[in-house]
């Protein structure tokens, strides 16, 4: 898919904001919501989106809908840190699909990485294990 072209309200993240498909949550308030990717790169893998602005890329969203959305960003990268105690944190964020983006729905990824741990693939490979991917959850938003 181009950086141009509509929003598709049938993406998988616009169906996890309506409900339509379960995600295991971090954080949600009434304009963002963070929530574990589900194919994680890194354990702690987690993702970032609004809820409110319908944008494929970094191109086609408003100032103010960005600003919230990497206002959230930090407070969950913050818990990220302080929960996992990660040696670091990517954060992330793919326009187009040449660019790497699988979804399009605006998001940013926070990725912790560990000395000596590489990464997975993007956007694919093995499932998590839910049990798992809501133990971290538990355990960054504790840390919120
Ligand atoms: P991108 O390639 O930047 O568009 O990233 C999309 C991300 O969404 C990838 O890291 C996928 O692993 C992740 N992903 C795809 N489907 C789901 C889902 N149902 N729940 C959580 N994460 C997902």
């Amino acid at each position: 898919m181009s950086l141009t072209g509509t929003y598709d309200e049938a993406n998988i993240f616009a169906k996890i904001i309506r409900g339509e498909i379960p995600a295991v949550k971090i954080y949600e308030d009434a304009e963002v919501l963070a929530f574990m990717d589900v194919f994680p790169q890194s354990p702690g893998h987690c993702l970032v989106i609004s809820k409110t602005a319908k944008a494929r890329n970094l191109f086609d969203i408003a100032p103010q809908d960005l600003t919230t959305v990497m206002l959230a960003v930090h407070k969950v990268a913050g818990a990220v840190n302080d929960s996992l105690k990660p040696d670091g944190v990517v954060i992330t964020q793919f326009n187009g699909a040449p660019a790497g983006q699988t979804v399009f729905h605006l998001h940013v990824h926070i990725i912790p990485r560990y000395e000596g741990v590489g990464l997975k693939g993007h956007g694919h490979g093995q499932m998590a294990d839910m049990d798992d991917l809501k133990a971290t959850a538990s355990k960054i938003a504790a840390a919120l």
